[in-house]
């Protein structure tokens, strides 16, 4: 199990004020969904960790409400029993943030921390959360994997590392080996309701994709 010391890297604060929409809307959750977290969702996950998971933003009665990544809907319920399956988590995923479940190596992210209305940030809000993805990603010292899930994800990823667009395309199942730090960046479609009702993502295709990041990783 890995551990958040010794590295380090700053959140934004609860009223992070660089995205106007959403801080509007934020204001607008707050009353209208009190009790909930209501604020930029912070990552969850050691710092130390060897895997990046990506993800587009908190959904509004997901992460927003329990303040951890991916927890309280649906794309969690797809996706924390997959880390299980592949020993990126430890414990039992409740829905919850204090469910008491591990993360095991790997650290989940957002493109976008804030909630957006109709859970599509502007092209300026993720350019502005962006920022805060270079840092945390820079106090990532053992990262070697990076999963997007998106395409909105992987774009922002790609331009972080500033790879070529055209050359990086997002697809499914895509493995990119990137310039920088030697990293490989891991495509899936977003485990959202929507995907996964339609077919877009099954359980086989997303769990193919744990199973190539756990055997890359052990690899080398
Ligand atoms: Fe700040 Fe990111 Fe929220 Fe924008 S989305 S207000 S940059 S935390």
């Amino acid at each position: 199990m890995t551990t958040d010391a010794p590295f380090a890297f700053a959140e934004p604060g609860a009223d992070c004020g660089l995205c106007p929409r959403l801080v509007s809307f934020r204001e607008t959750n707050r009353s209208a969904l009190p009790g909930g977290h209501n604020a930029p969702v912070p990552a969850f996950g050691p710092l130390d960790a060897a895997l990046l998971i990506v993800g587009l933003a908190p959904g509004l009665h997901g992460a927003n409400r329990t303040g951890r990544p991916f927890t309280g809907d649906w794309a969690g319920d797809m996706l924390y029993p997959a880390l299980i399956r592949h020993g990126f988590a430890v414990g039992t995923y409740c829905e919850s943030a204090d469910d008491g479940l591990r993360l095991n190596n790997c650290r989940i992210s957002n493109a976008v921390r804030c909630v957006p209305p109709q859970n599509k940030p502007t092209t300026p809000e993720i350019a502005a959360c962006r920022d805060f993805l270079v840092r945390e990603i820079a106090a990532m010292p053992r990262l070697r994997a990076v999963l997007c899930l998106g395409r909105v994800a992987h774009d922002s990823a790609v331009r972080l590392f500033g790879e070529r667009a055209a050359a990086t395309p997002f697809s499914h199942g895509a493995v990119h080996r990137l310039a920088q730090r030697g990293l490989r960046l891991y495509d899936s479609y977003h485990c959202s309701r929507y995907n996964t009702n339609t077919g877009v993502l099954t359980e086989p295709m997303f769990d193919a994709v744990f199973a190539r990041i756990a055997d890359d990783l052990r690899a080398n």
